[in-house]
C-alpha cells in the first residue's frame, strides 16, 4: 500500500526515486521549509518522516496523527522527543556505523589541529607574519605517545582511540561506558572514574550521546581537574560541555586548548568568543560531513524507511520495542475471526 512520506533535506534524486517507486513523497530541500504551511500540511497526512537537523517537538508530532516511522539521517537522536514517540508507538530509526570512521577522522583532526596549533599558524602565514622561523611561543605539543582519555567509548570513541593507539602510540583511558574487555585487550585501554581520567589525560575526548545524564557533564569542576596544558575535544553534542565554563577555563589557562565540532547553539552565534580564541579550533559540526558518508547516511535512512513502512524490521532503530506493541493486521482479524 502506498503511503505518504515527508522528506526533509539531504536526499539525492536517486534516493527520492527509490522512495517514490513505493510511496508518495513531499520533499522539502531547505531548512527554512520547516516553517512553511506546505510542510505542516504534508506532515498532517504523513506516515513516514525522513529528517536531518530538524528539532522534532511533541507539538510537531501531535500535528502528524498518522505518523508511523521517523528515519533520522543521524546516529544521535537528542533532536527527538523519545517519550512522545514511544507513547504513540512511532518507530525512530537512525544511522549508526556508516558514519563512525568519518566522525572519528574528524575527532582526530581536532586532536592534531589543536595540539599543533594548525589553524592559528596557518592564519599567521596568511597574514604575512612568517618573516623568520617560529620561536617557542608558537610551538605546539606532541600527540604521539601522549595519554588520550575517552569520555564515552562506544563506536566513535573506540574508533578515535584506535587511531590514537595504533597510529600514534597513545595510552588510552576511558570512562562513562560499561567495561570493554575486548577493547582493553586490543588497545591496552584502562577504565577509570571520570575524575581520574580528567586529571591524568593529555587529551580528553568527549563522545557520549546527549541525554539527561550527560548534559553539562564537563562543567567547571570537571575542567578544574584537567591538566593545565590539557586539550579538550568535543565530537558529540555541544550541550555535554558547559560552554561558559569552557570559555573561562580557556581564558584563564586552566586548560590548554579545545577542539570543538559541536556547540550549545548551532550555528554558533556571532557574539560567541570561541572561534576568535587562538587556542580553539571550531568546526561547523562536520563530524560526518564527507560526500561518501553523507550519501551512505541518507541511503540508510531511505532503506530504514522502506523496510519499516513495509512492516519489516529496519536496519537500525532506537526504539524497536514499539514494533512489538503494534497490532499487525492479518486476514484472521477479519469478521468472525477467533482472536
Ligand atoms: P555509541 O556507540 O552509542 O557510544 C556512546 C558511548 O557513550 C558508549 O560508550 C556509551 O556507554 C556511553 N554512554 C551512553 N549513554 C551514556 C550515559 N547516559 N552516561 C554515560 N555514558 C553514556 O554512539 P556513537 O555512535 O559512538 O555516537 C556517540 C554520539 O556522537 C552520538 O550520540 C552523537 O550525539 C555524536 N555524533 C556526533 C557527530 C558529529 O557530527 N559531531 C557525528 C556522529 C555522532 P556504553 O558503551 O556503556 O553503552
Amino acid at each position: 500500500m502506498r503511503k505518504n512520506i515527508v522528506a526533509f533535506r539531504r536526499l539525492n534524486e536517486e534516493q527520492l526515486a527509490q522512495l517514490r517507486q513505493h510511496h508518495d513523497v513531499d520533499f522539502f530541500e531547505h531548512h527554512e521549509d520547516a516553517d512553511s504551511p506546505a510542510f505542516h500540511a504534508a506532515l498532517a497526512k504523513a506516515h513516514g518522516l525522513i529528517t536531518a537537523g530538524l528539532k522534532v517537538t511533541p507539538q510537531l508530532i501531535s500535528n502528524a496523527p498518522h505518523l508511523e516511522t521517523i528515519a533520522s539521517i543521524s546516529v544521535g537522536y537528542d533532536n527527538y522527543p523519545l517519550a512522545t514517540l514511544n507513547e504513540r508507538n512511532i518507530l525512530l530509526c537512525n544511522t549508526p556505523d556508516v558514519l563512525t570512521e568519518t566522525t572519528a577522522d574528524t575527532g582526530f583532526l581536532l586532536i592534531m589541529a589543536t595540539a599543533r596549533r594548525a589553524v592559528e599558524l596557518a592564519d599567521w602565514v596568511k597574514d604575512g607574519q612568517w618573516k623568520s622561523s617560529i620561536g617557542p611561543d608558537l610551538f605546539g605539543s606532541d600527540v604521539h605517545g601522549k595519554t588520550l582519555g575517552m569520555v564515552g567509548f562506544g563506536r566513535i570513541g573506540a574508533a578515535i582511540a584506535r587511531r590514537g593507539s595504533l597510529g600514534f602510540g597513545m595510552q588510552i583511558r576511558y570512562t562513562m561506558a560499561s567495561p570493554k574487555p575486548e577493547l582493553e585487550k586490543e588497545l591496552g585501554a584502562l577504565r577509570l572514574p571520570l575524575e581520574d581520567l580528567l586529571a591524568t589525560s593529555d587529551f580528553v575526548c568527549v563522545s557520549v550521546p546527549l541525554n539527561r545524564d550527560t548534559e553539562k557533564l564537563i562543567d567547571s569542576a570537571a575542567l578544574e581537574l584537567m591538566k593545565p596544558n590539557g586539550i579538550l575535544i568535543n565530537i558529540s553534542r555541544g550541550k555535554v560541555i558547559d560552554e561558559q565554563a569552557l570559555i573561562e577555563a580557556l581564558n584563564t589557562g586552566k586548560i590548554g586548548a579545545a577542539g570543538l565540532d559541536v556547540f550549545e547553539q548551532e550555528p554558533l552565534p556571532a557574539e560567541s568568543p570561541l572561534p576568535h580564541m587562538p587556542n580553539v579550533v571550531a568546526l561547523p559540526h562536520i563530524g560526518s560531513a564527507t560526500r561518501e558518508t553523507r550519501a551512505a547516511m541518507a541511503q540508510r535512512a531511505v532503506d530504514n524507511m522502506l523496510l519499516a513502512l513495509a512492516g519489516n524490521d529496519p536496519i537500525s532503530s532506537v526504539n524497536p520495542e514499539v514494533l512489538t506493541r503494534r497490532v499487525k493486521w492479518s486476514p484472521e482479524f477479519g469478521p468472525g475471526a477467533k482472536l
